[in-house]
């Protein structure tokens, strides 16, 4: 295709999974749907928007509101359009042709893909059996391969482990480069580091408003020191969040209590999950302990049952021999947890 770039030409488009299946379970959203008394200040707040104007670049009041509810000073937070927006921005800003990024696998599908766009060489770790890693050795290889940039989800989606909070600070002190720590599912564990980043010369931290219920206005935030924080607003388009966004993110954070319970029911939810499909694990398939808002099993027949479990109206994600289902209603996870259970004994 000779009207773009190689880089483009040779990158596979995003798929994001879905299909229109009653039951979708694979995307990592939220099953709950915000409030009325919520909506309507929502709709109360955006009957006032000057629409003829450029949104706020800087986003003050939203990242006041997310400073309160997360505890952080609003000048380290940084807006992206999702966090998506900022993993881009990192790759093709922070680090140039010739660069290398360090990443884990496996990991979020779309740090290759933004890694390519930037023409970053990755360099990989590959994760052990239990699907995580030990920070030494990642340590070591970071000091041999001299990566600009360390990247990994914690939790990992689409693992639902994680390493802990002082492995994270131990990787993160002993190198010499940026790592990026992507809490996208944090919220749903208690290992954060988001309050260290700012105290940090060399650390990054993503959130998201995405898994806590609002994927629809795709906001999320980046938490670093003054001087990081300063050149991502230098390298983000100056109105890369739009107002209506803004409204949307603020209300909600201000609504901490709001905010608190559906994480809680989340939380609830994935465990209800995880416990209905423990006693599956065997010697052909493995159920990891789940620390975001989905449960990861490992099968060599995963392709096969998230066919079968397509066919009769429920979508989950599948990567390689990984399933990925995210916590969905009570009803939802017991019509999920009958069709697996039939599938299975229907022989494989
Ligand atoms: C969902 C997800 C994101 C993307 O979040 P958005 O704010 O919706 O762009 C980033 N990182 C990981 C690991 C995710 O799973």
């Amino acid at each position: 295709m000779k009207y773009v770039s190689r880089k483009l030409a040779k990158l596979q488009a995003y798929d994001p999974g879905t299909v229109s299946t009653a039951i979708r379970l694979d995307s990592n959203e939220s099953f709950l749907s915000l409030p009325e008394t919520l909506r309507e200040s929502i709709a109360d707040r955006i009957t006032s928007v000057k629409f003829n104007r450029y949104p706020d670049p800087i986003g003050k009041s939203v990242c006041k509101a997310f400073g309160q509810y997360y505890n952080v000073d609003p000048q380290n937070i940084t807006l992206g359009n999702g966090s998506d927006e900022l993993i881009f921005l990192l790759f093709n800003t922070f680090l140039q042709k010739g660069d290398r990024a360090l990443l884990v696998n496996p990991d979020f599908s779309m740090y290759p893909i933004y890694c390519g766009m930037a023409e970053i060489d990755p360099i990989t770790l590959k994760k052990n059996e239990s699907l995580t890693f030990d920070p030494d050795e990642l340590i070591s290889l970071a000091k041999k391969q001299h990566p600009k940039m360390v990247l990994f989800s914690n939790p990992c989606n689409p693992t639902s482990q994680g390493i802990s909070a002082k492995d994270v600070l131990e990787i993160v002190d002993n190198l010499d480069c940026l790592v990026v720590i992507d809490e996208a599912y944090m919220d749903f564990w208690n290992e954060a580091i988001y309050q260290e980043a700012p105290k940090r010369k060399n650390c990054i931290v993503l959130k998201t408003l995405s898994k806590v219920g609002l994927a629809s206005v795709r906001l999320g935030f980046a938490i670093a020191n003054n001087q990081l924080s300063i050149y991502l607003r230098t390298a983000k388009s100056p109105y890369n969040v739009n107002t209506l966004t803004q409204i949307v993110g603020e209300t909600v954070l201000l609504e901490s209590n709001y905010l608190h319970s559906a994480t809680q029911q989340i939380c609830a939810s994935r465990d209800a999950l995880y416990n209905a499909l423990k006693p599956y694990n065997g010697p052909f398939m493995h159920v990891f302990p789940a620390h975001a808002n989905f449960v990861t099993i490992q099968t060599l027949y995963a392709e096969k049952i998230q066919k079968k479990l397509r066919e009769r109206g429920i979508s989950i994600r599948c990567i390689g021999q990984l399933l990925r289902i995210t916590a969905g209603t009570l009803k939802e996870n017991q019509i999920l947890v009958n069709t697996f259970s039939s599938c299975i004994k229907e022989g494989l």
